[in-house]
């Protein structure tokens, strides 16, 4: 499949189940596009674990914004957040990808990014960072984080 089969605002991620990587079409994230391969459902109106190898590529080749959440298992403050970033990734399915990165399980891809504090949520928009906060958000100020970037 040519990276663009998906038009403009395609995002290509790996299938959970037997890791295919799908191009998906934002403009179709609520029918919960299935994988081409074992045809699970993705699932784009939560928060998406995404790993270290993957990561990068995600945000490089996706055409909508992607929010990615860098957090642990056992950060109290991550946990505040997990709610707010799934009320956002149902609220505004298609427009954006929200995502997630375990720092633990990726100690290298959250030192790549200068990760220092958790939670610390980057917007980035055409595969370049637009906009970063570190430490749990209200969900206004998060609105207000992906108006500014
Ligand atoms: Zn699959």
């Amino acid at each position: 499949m040519r990276p663009d089969a998906a038009g403009d605002r395609g995002v290509t991620l790996r299938c959970a189940f037997c890791l295919k990587l799908n191009r998906l079409d934002m403009d179709r994230a609520e029918d919960r596009p299935l994988c081409g391969e074992c045809s699970r459902p993705f699932l784009l109106d939560r928060p998406v674990k995404l790993s270290g190898d993957d990561l990068e590529r995600v945000v490089r080749d996706a055409g909508v914004p992607v929010l990615v959440d860098f957090y642990a298992d056992w950060c109290g403050p991550c946990k505040v957040m997990a709610p707010v970033l799934d009320e956002l990734a149902s609220y505004r399915v298609g427009e954006l990808l929200v995502a997630k990165l375990d720092t633990d399980a990726n100690p290298q891809i959250s030192a790549s990014f200068g990760i220092r504090g958790i939670p610390t949520l980057i917007l980035f928009r055409d595969g370049a960072e637009a906009e970063r906060r570190t430490g749990a958000l209200p969900r206004d100020a998060l609105d207000q984080m992906l108006l500014a970037g």
